[in-house]
């Protein structure tokens, strides 16, 4: 089989005048073709060399440029002075890793008026002083900027592109971007460089969702320098920084100032949440003590065991007797207790009235199988025992029982009302282990925090509901609930009232939370005006964050940028 390496080996000895071509023309001109398409990119440049080793294709592309222009001048020059040659790495071709050596013609400027002499022709493909070619950069871009440079380069080097971290690094620091700062709704948050020690802030449009810049500091003053470049904006959300609150003020004093929704609910919250905690959790634990929280141990009682055991001794016998038994039951109810007379009965039963007349005569055990009446002769003997013992256990009651009546009887009482009991007692047990679990703790707090600080919400579990009848519990609950209706629109009630009652609720916490509203009054108000928050800014810092910490060691302030803006922010769609 000859195959197009077979062929292509033959090459060699064709070109020594030893043998004849096995390619046919018409293969010839694919294999033409392709070499087309791969160097397609190599515009005004002649193959003059290619040769492999193991896994490296080498290859030269020679110009065959006529005419430049000067880098300095710009006046077009013809007289060539010459190669320079280059080494470039390109992307690989086919499986090989491909290195390039370029020679690139040399020029001579004729204008008199400029300073160079000699020049290099530039090409579209290649960067000066470059040793990747545009594409291969563009590749090595494209994966370092969604992975640590380490990690960049192993990758690149399984796809024959060899580059250092350091490399990579270089590469997304050399790329370039313009903030477009027209947006007209923006937000601003914090996010940690060195948490505890570095912040930076990220500007972020509200309306695109995408981040415009982050900004190296949280000072007031850069703070209020970046944002006075911003000509267009209407409404900003923020947190309630005081660097954040004084930018505002200095650089875009029109702009509506809007302050984040959940940092003041979680203000509040932590404010008034945080006393309340360990006394929610003492009072829950001292109810758990006395047993209060848990529910009644299941006792067995007479009245439901004689109601449940006769149930059981009236199943027990046919169909046709349980019939007998209702209507020998209603007849006597009918008569005896309501007094009706026998038509009357037979008029409401349908019944004739010598039947009537039979089941007046006779007695409930004339309908009975004999187990059926020694059993209800026997029901509260039985009952009694079960009371004493606590149990319906078949062996204790036919200790007792026993010689009165046949022990088969007694176990087809006792199976139906045993299991009902055992089957209450689990269930208590399972809800006292609910009780008493870690989890019931948590969501017992959840549940609290949420009568807090949720509108609308009522304590659901036993313990907050206790707990919110304490003096002063449900005031504060009031006030905090009430804020949060507030914030989300539930409550039609002005921040100024709210903020004006809460100033006199006479609870130090809240009061001192209300003035702080007061002082930020106009942002707080925008608040529940407008509908942008900072949420999205949450969501953003968190990206940022995932994105410092696979730099880790490396993370420079501009490479942190570079790898932001490329994958989240306005240059995303550059790539
Ligand atoms: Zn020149």
């Amino acid at each position: 089989m000859m195959t197009i390496t077979n062929r292509c080996k033959n090459t060699n000895k064709v070109s020594k005048g030893k043998a004849k071509s096995q390619i046919n023309s018409e293969e010839v001109q694919l294999l033409l073709k392709l070499m087309k398409y791969m160097l397609s990119d190599y515009e005004n440049m002649t193959l003059t060399y290619c040769e492999s080793d193991a896994q490296t294709l080498h290859l030269t592309l020679k110009s065959v440029s006529q005419e430049s222009l000067c880098p300095d001048c710009g006046e077009q020059s013809v007289n060539t002075r010459g190669y320079e040659k280059r080494t470039v790495q390109i992307l690989r071709i086919g499986s090989m890793t491909t290195v390039l050596s370029v020679l690139l013609r040399k020029y001579e400027c004729r204008n008199s008026g400029c300073k160079r002499k000699i020049f290099v022709e530039q090409v579209p493909w290649l960067d000066r002083y470059a040793r990747y070619d545009k594409r291969c950069i563009q590749q090595m871009n494209c994966i370092s900027l969604l992975m640590s440079s380490t990690c960049a380069s192993d990758l690149l080097s399984t796809f024959g592109i060899k580059c250092t971290p350091n490399t990579c690094i270089n590469h997304l620091l050399s790329l370039d971007w313009i903030p477009d700062r027209s947006a007209g709704n923006v937000g601003l948050d914090d996010f940690a460089l060195k948490r505890g020690h570095v912040y930076g802030t990220v500007i972020v449009n509200q309306d695109t969702h995408e981040i415009i810049e982050p900004v190296a500091s949280r000072d007031a003053e850069v703070i209020a320098e970046v944002l006075s470049h911003y000509h267009n904006i209407e409404t900003i959300t923020r947190d309630r920084g005081k660097c954040y609150i004084s930018a505002i003020n200095k650089a875009v004093p029109r702009a509506d100032a809007i302050a984040d929704k959940f940092h003041l609910i979680e203000n509040i919250s932590e404010e008034v949440f945080k006393p309340i905690r360990p006394k929610f959790s003492s009072f829950r634990s001292s109810l758990e003590k006395k047993g209060l929280l848990a529910e009644p141990e299941p006792a067995l009682e007479n009245g439901w065991l004689i109601d449940r055991m006769y149930a059981v001794v009236q199943g027990m016998g046919t169909e046709k007797g349980r019939m007998r038994m209702v209507l020998w039951k209603e007849v006597n109810c009918l008569h005896n207790i309501l007094h009706k007379t026998i038509p009357e009965i037979g008029d409401i039963l349908n019944l004739k009235s010598r039947h009537i007349g039979r089941f007046l005569r006779t007695g409930m055990e004339d309908y009975m199988s004999d187990m059926q009446i020694g059993l209800n002769r026997q029901l509260k003997n039985i009952a009694a025992v079960i009371l004493k013992h606590g149990t319906p256990e078949y062996k204790v009651i036919a200790k007792h029982i026993g010689r009165k009546l046949p022990s088969g009887w007694i176990a087809r009482l006792l199976a139906p009302i045993r299991d009902v009991w055992e089957g209450k007692c689990k269930e208590y047990e399972r809800d006292k282990k609910q009780t008493m679990a870690k989890t019931a703790r948590k969501d017992d707090l959840k549940d609290l925090w949420r009568s807090f600080f949720i509108f609308g919400h009522l304590p659901k579990s036993k313990a907050a509901k206790l707990f919110m009848e304490e003096p002063g519990m449900k005031d504060r609950a009031y006030y905090c609930s009430t804020f949060q209706g507030i914030m989300s629109g539930k409550v039609k009630m002005s921040i100024a009232k709210w903020a004006t009652a809460a100033m006199a609720s006479g609870f130090n916490i809240i009061e001192s939370f209300a003035k702080g509203i007061m002082k930020d009054y106009k942002a707080v108000f925008n608040a529940t005006k407008y509908k942008q928050n900072n949420g999205l800014l949450e969501g953003t810092v968190c990206k940022i964050k995932s994105i410092k910490r696979v730099c880790y060691g490396r993370a420079s302030f501009r490479l942190l940028t570079v790898k932001v803006l490329y994958n989240m922010g306005i240059c995303r769609t550059t790539f």
